[in-house]
């Protein structure tokens, strides 16, 4: 099929600011970042232009606030 996914772990969507997992789409080599919420999905953008890291510190500076 060439598409696999990955999931990452939660974080905090930047497209619509809810909580979701975060998974990678490898698509023809290249890898995508999406957030998935329950049955909805957000298309963030390619990998290579998206700081993964601060998605994940960002849902971690959440909790703590929280
Ligand atoms: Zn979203």
């Amino acid at each position: 099929m060439g598409t696999k996914s990955r999931t990452l772990c939660r974080g905090v969507c930047p497209k619509c600011g809810r909580r979701g997992t975060i998974i990678i789409k490898v698509i023809h080599g290249k890898e995508y970042v999406y957030f998935r919420h329950g049955r909805q999905w957000c298309y963030v953008g390619p990998a290579r232009r998206i700081p993964i890291e601060k998605l994940i510190e960002l849902a971690a500076s959440e909790v703590r606030r929280a």
